[in-house]
């Protein structure tokens, strides 16, 4: 038995059968050459590849359509887009021609330069384009060997597939019947595969590091996505024990759904308004379903990550527009685009930034990019005549960031007004806190916000100089530190003087000794991923507010993180042991 762990990226326990999927990494094809006359039919034979794996992608896009959500599927269209991209597509034809080399070798070779110059790229978005890359050349050679692409659709029932790693594609095309989980040895919490893991509620675990080395096909694995913890060839005792935990899983699922239409209200009676973070329209469904009040984040860039093009003006609003039919007269709070640091567009500048979490990012970012900006805002402005619409602006630092935004808010307005076109000229415009300058200058901005919205991801990274995509320094990326809790506490006040709501939208939102400091800090707002809202919810009903603000309170006194937050969870396990015993994950 080997119990190893990884980054936790997708919920759920699973028991299953390794699958080990063995991937020819090195794209290399021997140089063959072939006749100069034969050139025209060699052309003709890639052509004949070329179409029969774009027919074979077209038909994965609208099979997982439905199933995925048409953001998640959109996946598939970018490798459609790059099976007619000419700079891919002419160095091929090009060595077949004047080099006179099999389609084959002209594949492999070409794909192979373009995935290693992509690999060796500082920005991290190149990087993950490299499985896609390699993903289209085996796609390309399995056709040109005349094999049906290598596919996973049919593995045996009940299968975890254990991967150096997954492409986007590869994680979609699985047999859903059969496929239960996955685990990869490479990979981090925001990749591709990622997403496209919780659009499928798949449990997975990636990062697993040499994973690959140590499992043997066939082999019986326990994953538990929630957790990270991988176990391979368990004993009996331990298939047991997690057979009675996925037991016990479904059964708090259950019982946590129950409280779907109870509201999030504490014992002494203060309701807490829960909503939903989300990056595609398609999560409203989920959001609904676990009782979300509506949507507190919507994270728009991933519009630019999943298509081909930039958006159009009418596609943000389609999107938005869905969203608030979806939502049926439910908040939808829409942030501006939070481009740069690991999240590029494909039409981003190819420019590397040294420090890029410290660079030209998210508002900055817009406000250099005034078209693609003034675009999204017209967009929401046009959605808001249709829905409660409000718009946040992310990463406000200083004062002129918020004035210029708004400036530019202001000037599309007038532009739809001479147009006639309808929109809410009182639409609320709030800002994200996320960093400790807006912490700390908040009474200041409070003078000129319609809302708050507290990011603890970012705020917690940029307080405590961590950055939180790195698992080497993982460990220092603690949310109940004394420093990070002041300037919470700060923007809380600066709020409630000003009588401006307060929320906290970061990912520490959803744990539950976090969620009872915040209500501490009255905070009353809580916006988290659609999945996690029954157990926040749960965590709320057992909570008395004047407890959390004594906690919090004595939490914040305290010298150290590690203090503070064994302070924080020795109380809360001892006032409400049904949620802090055993410490749920969000
Ligand atoms: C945050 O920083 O807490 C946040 C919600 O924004 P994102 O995770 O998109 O950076
Ligand atoms: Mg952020």
């Amino acid at each position: 038995m080997i119990r190893t762990a990884g980054i936790p990226v997708s919920k759920g326990l699973v028991i299953g059968r390794v699958y080990l999927l063995e991937q020819d990494r090195s794209l290399r094809v021997g140089r063959q050459t072939i006749a100069p006359e034969d050139a025209p039919a060699q052309l003709e034979r890639f052509e004949l590849a070329r179409r029969a794996a774009i027919a074979d992608l077209d038909a994965l896009h609208e099979e997982s359509t439905g199933e995925m959500g048409e953001e998640a599927a959109k996946i598939f269209l970018f490798h459609i887009g790059a099976l007619n991209d000419p700079t891919i597509l002419n160095p091929i034809r090009t060595l077949i021609e004047t080099e006179h080399v099999t389609p084959e070798f002209a594949t492999s070779s070409t794909l192979k330069k373009l995935a290693d110059r992509f690999a060796k790229h500082p920005d991290s978005t190149f990087q993950s384009k490299v499985d896609d890359l390699r993903d289209l050349a085996s796609r390309l050679l399995s056709k040109l060997s005349g094999k049906s692409a290598a596919t996973l659709a049919k593995v045996a029932e009940n299968t975890v597939i254990v991967a150096r790693d997954l492409t986007p594609t590869q994680t979609a095309g699985f047999n859903r019947e059969h496929v239960t989980g996955f685990v990869t040895d490479l990979g981090g919490r925001t990749s591709h595969t990622a997403i496209v893991a919780g659009a499928l509620s798949l449990p997975a675990v990636v990062g697993a590091k040499n994973i690959t080395a140590r499992a043997r096909d066939g082999q019986t694995i326990i994953v538990d996505g929630s957790k990270g913890t991988i176990i391979l060839d368990p004993d009996a005792d331990t298939i047991q024990e997690y057979k009675e935990r996925i037991k016990a899983a479904e059964q708090t699922r259950i019982s946590l759904h129950e409280l779907a239409d109870l509201p999030a209200i504490t014992t002494d009676g203060v309701e807490i308004e829960l909503l939903g973070n989300i990056e595609f329209a398609e999560e409203i469904d989920t959001l609904l379903n676990e009782g979300g009040l509506g949507v507190g984040l919507y994270r728009t860039e991933f519009l630019y990550l999943t298509g081909q093009n930039a958006p159009t003006e009418e596609d943000h609003f389609n999107e938005y527009a869905q969203c608030i039919r979806m939502l049926e007269g439910k908040p939808l709070t829409i942030r501006t685009v939070d481009l740069g640091a690991d999240k590029y567009t494909q039409h981003q500048e190819e420019t590397p930034e040294r420090n890029p979490f410290l660079g030209l990012r998210s508002i900055r970012y817009s406000l250099s990019n005034q078209r693609m900006f003034r675009t999204q805002l017209r967009a929401i402005l046009r959605a808001s005549a249709f829905g409660p619409v409000k718009i946040m602006f992310p990463l406000i630092t200083n004062i002129a960031e918020f004035r210029s935004a708004k400036y530019f808010l202001h000037e599309e307005m007038e532009e739809l007004a001479e147009e006639g076109i309808k929109y809410n000229p009182n639409i609320e415009v709030g800002m994200m806190v996320e960093v400790p300058a807006a912490a700390l200058m908040a009474s200041a901005f409070a003078r000129e916000v319609d809302f708050f919205s507290v990011g603890t991801n970012d705020l917690v990274q940029y307080t405590l100089a961590v950055d939180r995509t790195n698992e080497r320094v993982a460990s220092l990326y603690t949310p109940i530190h004394p420093a990070v809790l002041r300037l919470v506490r700060d923007v809380a006040r600066a709020g409630r003087k000003r009588d401006i709501p307060v929320s906290c939208c970061g990912q520490s939102a959803a744990d539950p000794a976090f969620a009872a400091l915040l209500i501490g800090l009255g905070v009353r707002t809580l916006s988290v991923t659609a999945s996690s809202l029954p157990l926040v919810k749960r965590t709320i009903r057992a909570l008395d507010t004047s407890r959390c603000e004594r906690i919090v309170k004595r939490a914040i006194g305290f010298d150290s993180e590690a203090e503070a937050s064994s302070y924080v969870l020795n109380r809360l396990k001892k006032i409400v042991p049904e949620v802090f015993d055993g410490r749920p994950v969000a």
